[in-house]
């Protein structure tokens, strides 16, 4: 993805109000950060760490999501794989994001969930930067296919949090 700013990654939330944005706690440096080598920004609030964000290119703009961590009870979890990079993981390394929906549907109540890596670092998982605690399934896809499907589950997603922006 582009490098961003700060201030566009504030910019960028479509689902929290403006004062929550204001509150985010941004992620490392910008100079820090390998942009070429990520497809998104997801990061956990050191401050709070059952707020998590999530920001990416989508559809021309830059949109953040505000999610929310859970910890479900273990017997109730449903998936150990992320739904976005669909690593595999140990129970204590996946969680549950929850985030409220843009529009009419958030102002409802309504919200969507979604099991991932419960640090967000699906793009470094993809290349083999971090590696899981358990075995993966054998696939034979490239990185460039492992990334086409990375950002098709992302924007899925984003795609259902903004139906009713
Ligand atoms: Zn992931």
């Amino acid at each position: 993805m582009d490098p961003l700013g700060q201030d566009e990654i504030r910019a960028s939330f479509v689902n929290c109000t403006r004062g929550e944005a204001k509150g985010v706690t941004l992620p490392a440096r910008a100079a820090e950060i390998p942009w070429e080598r990520r497809e998104f920004l997801g990061w956990r609030d050191p401050k709070a760490p059952s707020r998590a964000y999530l920001v990416l290119p989508y559809g021309g703009e830059v949109v953040g999501l505000a999610l929310r961590a859970a910890a479900p009870p273990k017997s109730r979890l449903r998936s150990n794989i992320c739904g976005f990079c669909t690593t595999a993981h140990g129970l204590a390394d996946i969680t549950l994001f929850s985030g409220r929906r843009a529009g009419k549907l958030g102002r409802e109540g309504n919200t969507l969930g979604i099991y991932a890596c419960g640090n967000l670092a699906c793009c470094q998982y993809l290349r083999g930067e971090l590696k899981s605690d358990v075995p993966q399934p054998y696939e034979t896809l490239t990185l460039e296919e492992r990334v086409a499907r990375l950002e098709a589950n992302l924007h899925k997603f984003v795609a259902r949090v903004l139906e009713s922006r």
